[in-house]
């Protein structure tokens, strides 16, 4: 009792645990056995039939056989059906495969080949078949009134004027066939068992071969989740599961990328912030000690002034970003003459070029030809992507180096290229330097947000910015926009 309910629990357990072998029990495995227990039913029914249609068969040739005799020897009418019924009984040759019984015209069993005539016999449904039936014909399996399993087949023998004489029936037991059905029908049971075994078997085995790595991909993804970013997944399968393999692996890869992007980004915006700070608590203190020193005072002023600018930007940018993740980003549209916008910005950079020895080219699309269309667009951020990018440019170049700004007309948009000879960008780095808080150099100024809001800003004028660059070369940045206003 034991013994028989360990496995039992242990299989009970195995499918709670495992919900994937429940459904394919469910949604598989049960289908199969229905189908194939079915399967078994339609082949012992139809062994059936067609043992039963050839024993059928058997009694009825046998009996036109004899019929036909009796019918040939009766027409000389030198002999009774008395007569002719005991002498076919004494010769009946079938003896040991059916039994021959002589019977009256009102049913009753008058001979048996067996010599042995029951002495109450039971109603003869193929008796009272063949009464009836136009060939008079009738036949008939059950049990017999000894309990054994019989086919019989009466046939009516009559007189030319159409009377009934008597009858011949012919008896065969079905034990033989009967027992011929079962152990085919056994044979097929064990050899459908033995399927069910082995597609159980191979469905256990496929299963668990799913089940393993998608159990270790669960546990490694709840790691990865735990902050473990360095773990990684054994590709084990060149499949689907193979490639959630790669794609957890990739997953983890990007989150410890954007993890070390986002302490960059707190550490160099901590820096950010905390530079124009200490230029404002350092003048503060200066302006207090000296503050009859006019020139002094004049001179901090404009650094404290400057400096608060500078915050205002970094909270501006921050701002922007955060309206940005959100989609909150509004735009206020009018038509915008872009060479105008170009100028300012270009403006703001003249002295911080010059100071770092850069030459800054900005030739304006002036004259009747090259006179720029109206752009639909936000002002405020259209500059602001040009002062990110000219940001960029002067940041990114050395002393010596150029950077040059052009305007021209497309067909339908208005194309800016800002391109500098300054450090350029690795090719490796090139497909992620839009991304947010992206720096290719933790140390450097910036928050790595620039790149990221010129080009949402640009998307959503329905514009686009490209960058080619070549490291040690220099770097192009490229703004469409187009002439018809984004939706
Ligand atoms: P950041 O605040 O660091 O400037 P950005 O999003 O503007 O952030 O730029 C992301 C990165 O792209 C920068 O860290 C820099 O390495 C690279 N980059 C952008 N513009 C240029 C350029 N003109 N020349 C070289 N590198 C550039």
């Amino acid at each position: 009792m034991k013994k028989s309910g360990r496995p039992r629990r242990r299989l009970r357990r195995l499918v709670q645990k495992n919900r994937l072998i429940g459904r394919w029990v469910q949604h598989a495995f049960l289908i199969v056995v229905l189908f194939l227990l079915v399967l078994q039913a339609l082949f012992m029914g139809m062994l059936r039939f067609y043992y039963y249609q050839s024993v059928e068969n058997a009694l009825e040739s046998r009996a036109q056989l004899y019929n036909r005799t009796m019918e040939m020897a009766a027409t000389s009418d030198t002999l009774s059906w008395d007569v002719l019924s005991r002498s076919l009984i004494v010769y009946f040759t079938d003896k040991d495969k059916m039994e021959l019984q002589v019977l009256s015209a009102d049913g009753q069993i008058l001979l048996s080949s067996t010599g042995f005539v029951p002495a109450e016999e039971d109603s003869l449904p193929d008796f009272s078949q063949a009464l009836t039936a136009e060939d008079g014909c009738g036949i008939w399996h059950g049990h017999n009134a000894a309990g054994e399993m019989v086919m019989a087949l009466t046939m009516l023998e009559k007189t030319p004027a159409g009377g009934t004489v008597g009858a011949l029936r012919y008896v065969v037991s079905l034990a033989l066939v009967n027992r011929q059905i079962l152990l085919l029908s056994g044979l097929l049971f064990v050899f459908i068992l033995l399927i069910v075994f082995f597609f159980a078997l191979s469905g256990l085995y496929f299963i668990n071969s799913i089940v393993t790595p998608v159990l270790d991909i669960s546990r490694t993804a709840r790691r990865i989740a735990m902050g473990e970013y360095d773990t990684r997944l054994k590709k084990r399968y060149d499949d689907e599961i193979g490639e959630l393999c790669d794609t957890v692996n990739f997953m983890a890869g990007e989150i410890a990328t954007a993890e070390r992007m986002k302490n960059e980004f707190i550490s160099s915006i901590s820096h950010e912030l905390r530079t124009p700070l200490t230029a404002i608590k350092g003048w503060s203190e200066t302006l207090q000690m000296a503050a009859d020193d006019r020139e002094l005072v004049e001179q901090g002023l404009t650094v404290i002034g400057g400096e608060a600018q500078r915050l205002t930007g970094i909270v501006e940018e921050l701002l922007d970003f955060s309206r940005m993740e959100s989609g909150h980003m509004v735009l206020r549209q009018r038509p915008l003459d872009i060479a105008a916008l170009l100028e300012e910005a270009v403006f703001l950079f003249r002295d911080r070029a010059f100071r770092s020895g850069i030459t800054l080219e900005y030739r304006p699309p002036y004259g009747r030809r090259n006179n720029l269309p109206l752009v639909m667009g936000d002002p405020d951020r259209i500059k602001q992507v040009f002062i990110n990018l000219l940001d960029n440019a002067v940041k990114y170049s050395r002393s010596g180096d150029r950077i040059r700004v052009e305007a021209a007309a497309m067909p339908t948009a208005v194309q800016v290229v800002i391109s500098d000879t300054g450090i350029g960008i690795a090719p490796e780095e090139l497909p992620r330097i839009r991304q947010k808080f992206y720096q290719t150099d933790a140390g450097a100024s910036g928050a790595g947000l620039g790149l990221a809001l010129a080009q949402e800003i640009l998307q959503l004028h329905g514009g686009s910015l490209e960058i080619d660059s070549e490291y040690g070369v220099g770097t192009a940045v490229t703004v469409t926009l187009p002439l018809e206003p984004a939706e």
